[in-house]
């Protein structure tokens, strides 16, 4: 397949026909793909990030919503560097994870006791487990076509190299469905163990829910003693309490991942003393969590950096950026929606979008899923929007997800 704009990109060519002898697809990450392969990143600074070929773009992708700094963020550079000279990582806890629990404790308040691992899929899979041995039940409910991260048992239903066994205590729900959501705890609520939730899931449009639909979920685990699980990997970047507070709710347990890392490879799970304990060693049954490198100084400390610096403030000003940003690009005709500093483009043809804009300057998520980050200003803003204003409108409806785009 050829690319869908003229825009020559030689070092990433040559890149890629070397990648294909070692690695399939020429990269690691399906998320990144993008036909008939993406350049190759070369080095970022705040805002900006520049290809292999030289190309400057303004990065609305940010390590799909990860780098809420941008790139290279001093605190955290300088932060991890320290952390670094001390030995990368080591076979005995750390400082540094207890200040970070603490500082997540202090913006959660309901969410005193946790845990950390090094990805967002498996903060969500040991919450799963935690969830399930803290309330004796085997089930969990969660709500179609929301990603949760590549663990068996949240991936779509049929994915190839998926056994259906992995699906035989789960029982899925259409979003935003309270009616559905209603006949299922009926039906199978004593088996269920959690309801796993993303409030603003983004591989289901990035739509923000009616509020009635989050707090029915709220109230009805409560009432049947199922545990709820808000996956924030995403949307934790959106209040200092992540997305949860905005909608009134606490959950019994919270998965954050991303941003809590300044850029290095983490997951975390938080909840009450009551479910958290589950994991403690003290227990003849403690529900085993290891992992070489999870908690490792390095991701604590640029996680630590990362997180004081995105104080209310700051996030007040991402997210009326991403407002300004989403409310013009709805009147140059673009279909967009999310939420703050999230924002989701919905083109006919997403392929077509991506390499546009990036021949234009600006880098977004193969799937639509763009977002702001602290170095960016309204200048910024106004850059993207006169590169958006040079590619082709297309605001007829995104066609529904391929089977591909449940690893996005
Ligand atoms: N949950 C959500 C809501 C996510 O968006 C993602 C990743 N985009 C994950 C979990 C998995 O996180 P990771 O890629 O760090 O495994």
């Amino acid at each position: 397949m050829s690319r869908s704009t003229s825009l020559a990109i030689p070092n990433a060519d040559a890149l890629y026909e070397r990648a294909l002898s070692c690695l399939p697809g020429g990269n690691s990450r399906s998320t990144l793909f993008v036909p008939p392969h993406p350049p190759y990143a070369a080095r970022g600074e705040g805002a900006l990030l520049t290809d292999v070929d030289g190309h400057e773009l303004i990065d609305l992708q940010n390590n799909y919503t990860s780098l809420v700094h941008g790139h290279a963020f001093k605190p955290a550079i300088e932060a991890a560097a320290v952390a670094m000279q001390a030995g990368p990582s080591v076979g005995l806890p750390t400082q540094s994870e207890i200040e970070l629990a603490e500082l997540l404790a202090q913006r959660m308040p309901w969410a005193p006791s946790w845990r950390f691992a090094n990805s967002g899929t498996e903060a969500v899979m040991i919450a799963l487990r935690g969830a399930r041995a803290a309330t004796g039940r085997d089930g969990f409910l969660r709500f179609a076509g929301c990603y949760h991260g590549t663990y068996d048992a949240v991936v779509q239903e049929g994915a190839r190299g998926v056994p259906a066994a992995a699906h035989q205590d789960v029982v899925s729900v259409p979003v935003g469905d309270s009616e559905a959501f209603t006949r299922a705890l009926e039906e199978h609520g004593e088996s269920l163990a959690a309801v796993l939730l993303d409030i603003l899931p983004n591989r289901a449009g990035l739509r923000p829910p009616d509020p009635d639909f989050i707090l029915t979920v709220r109230e009805q685990t409560r009432r049947r003693g199922i545990l709820l699980i808000v996956d924030e990997v995403i949307t934790f970047r959106l209040a200092t309490g992540g997305l949860q507070q905005e909608y009134g709710v606490e959950a019994d347990l919270v998965t954050l991942g991303k941003l809590i890392g300044g850029g290095f490879p983490v997951g975390a799970l938080g909840g009450s003393a009551a479910v958290m304990d589950v994991f403690d060693p003290h227990l003849d049954d403690a529900v085993g969590h290891g992992g070489t490198f999870s908690a490792n100084p390095v991701t604590m400390s640029a996680g630590l950096a990362s997180l004081r610096a995105l104080d209310e403030g700051a996030i007040e000003r991402i997210n009326r950026l991403g407002d300004r940003l989403r409310q013009e690009l709805a009147s140059q005709g673009h279909a967009v929606s999310g939420r703050g500093s999230l924002l989701r483009l919905h083109p006919a043809d997403p392929t077509r979008l991506w390499w546009e804009l990036y021949e234009q300057g600006v880098l977004i998520s193969a799937n639509g899923l763009a977002c702001m980050s602290t170095p960016m200003d309204d200048s910024t803003v106004e850059r993207a929007l006169a590169a958006f204003a040079r590619v082709a409108r297309d605001a007829s409806p995104a066609p529904e997800p391929k089977a591909k785009d449940a690893h996005v």
